[in-house]
């Protein structure tokens, strides 16, 4: 009675706008009968008033005997109505139960699952047609194409939305255990909670069997999630590939959502359009772990007389201290999101570093390691290949006489003739570096002579192998020449 009883209400909300005009017309032809008392049956072109079912909703019980008088008079066939689809026609109701049931347990068979099946099933007297009785192959047939058929089955739901529907709540288990297992496989690690970020809930459902997805499906839809827009501000260092990596997208991605911007030259603040995908689930670990973290050491500055003014020595070398942190460690699909420190021990004190700065006064003479432009003139000739060869210098054009001067200070270790380089000075620096100075007309130095930056030790000549009055300047470090321009200017 409880399931005649819901289902009457419903059919009386259904009709509720009936029109009383049409209620009194038809109301002859209204029958509330049902093969096992289940069915109402109504004239397919009647409408009901709402207070009418109610009153014969309340008579249920009292119309057995009329039933049988009214089957008596309408008694050649019924057109059967599935969620509003006429479908076969029947000379008797039960002929139609059978073939349902006989739906209903193929079904349950061949999925094996309990099944629920349409509802809306009424029947509607018709005459003269006797010859159109449907027989009962077409009609299992036709059952089961306007029936609405579910099975019951396992839907994962994330914020009370259904998002997959599994075969059974084994495989949706599974589907879960398997996304928690990505992000907490680490060894060693003994996590006090695994959840889901989400509210995450398995729950059983009667569905279309056509909407069930395979386990690997599931995973992947689940693990691919949705798309979500998201803006992304270039910082210093980044580039599209380095962008890409980071929301797991390709360059050819960030291109198509940002056609007008040049991926090859993004600039820093630059706001590029993300479509990124966003997992339905994220775990959400809680471990404990104890970590051993560097202390970083100070530094203590001093004075020495050792050292000249400017120069830096270490006198103590530092070193870093050690201590273990017990921390609570919270992750979001392995990212730590949360870090609480519960108890810090120090293992080993850091070794503050020591460095003296020298107050020694500067000779002169001492190199400063910025170099000053040899002589002033004109860049003739830069560093490097020049005719097939190699030029180890650059030339600076000045008239003859034009005083040339130490790049920096040092000793001189050759002023004399020496080949193709003509009149020649060479200074070593003491550190590292060593310059040249060619095609000299006079020295003002000696070997063995120290020279403070700026000193003049020479004049602009043609001397060796050269065209015109000019410098040929070498840096040479460590005895191999460099190119000149990265310390001097012209
Ligand atoms: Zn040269």
């Amino acid at each position: 009675m409880e399931w005649h009883t819901k289902e009457l209400v419903r059919k009386i909300v259904a009709i509720k706008n009936a029109s009383m005009d049409r209620f009194k017309k038809y109301t002859k032809d209204m029958k509330i009968l049902g093969g096992k008392n289940r069915v109402i049956i109504l004239n397919k072109y009647m409408v009901l008033s709402a207070l009418i079912v109610m009153v014969t909703a309340l008579s249920l019980y009292g119309i057995h005997n009329y039933k049988s008088v009214e089957t008596e008079m309408f008694s050649n066939a019924y057109e059967v109505i599935i969620e509003g689809v006429p479908f076969a026609v029947v000379r008797n109701k039960e002929d139609f139960w059978d073939a349902f049931s006989e739906v209903k347990e193929q079904i349950q068979e061949i999925n094996d699952k309990e099944v629920v099946m349409s509802e809306e099933i009424s029947f509607v007297e018709v005459k003269g047609y006797s010859g159109e009785i449907t027989n009962h192959e077409k009609m299992i047939r036709n059952i089961k194409l306007v029936s609405d058929i579910k099975v019951k089955v396992a839907a994962i739901s994330i914020e009370g939305e259904v998002i997959v529907l599994l075969d059974n709540i084994d495989i949706a288990r599974e589907i879960l255990e398997e996304i928690k297992a990505e992000f907490t496989n680490e060894e060693d690690v003994e996590y006090t909670s695994i959840e889901f970020y989400e509210d995450v809930q398995i729950e059983e459902v009667f569905s279309d069997s056509r909407d069930i997805r395979s386990k690997d499906e599931a995973l992947y839809y689940l693990r691919k999630g949705t798309d979500e827009a998201k803006i992304h501000e270039v910082t210093s260092g980044e580039n599209s590939w380095v962008i890409a990596k980071k929301y797991g997208l390709t360059v050819e991605d960030i291109e198509e959502a940002n056609p007008e911007i040049n991926p090859n030259r993004l600039k820093i603040g630059q706001e590029l359009n993300l479509i990124v995908p966003k997992p339905y689930i994220s775990i959400l670990t809680k471990e404990h772990a104890t970590i051993m973290k560097n202390i970083p050491f100070a530094t203590k500055y001093t004075k020495t007389d050792a050292i000249y003014a400017g120069d830096r020595m270490i006198t103590v070398r530092g070193v870093q201290g050690k201590k273990e942190l017990k921390v609570f460690i919270s992750r979001r699909n392995g990212e730590k999101i949360e870090e609480e420190i519960l108890e810090e021990r120090i293992v080993s004190n850091p070794k503050t570093r020591v460095i003296a700065e020298g107050t020694k006064p500067r000779p002169a003479t001492i190199a400063t390691g910025i170099f000053a432009n040899p002589t002033r003139g004109r860049l003739t000739s830069p560093f490097g290949m020049r005719w097939g060869r190699r030029h180890e210098g650059i030339d600076i054009a000045a008239p003859i006489g034009t005083p040339i001067i130490a790049a920096d200070g040092g000793v001189v270790t050759f002023a004399g003739r020496r080949g193709a380089y003509g009149k020649l000075v060479i200074i070593n620096h003491e550190n590292g570096f060593q310059t040249y100075y060619a095609h000299c007309n006079g020295f003002n130095v000696k070997v063995g002579e120290r020279v403070h930056k700026g000193q003049k030790i020479a004049t602009v000549g043609n001397t060796g192998r050269s065209t015109g009055p000019h410098v040929h300047f070498e840096v040479r470090k460590n005895g191999v020449p460099v190119n000149p321009l990265s310390f001097v200017n012209y």
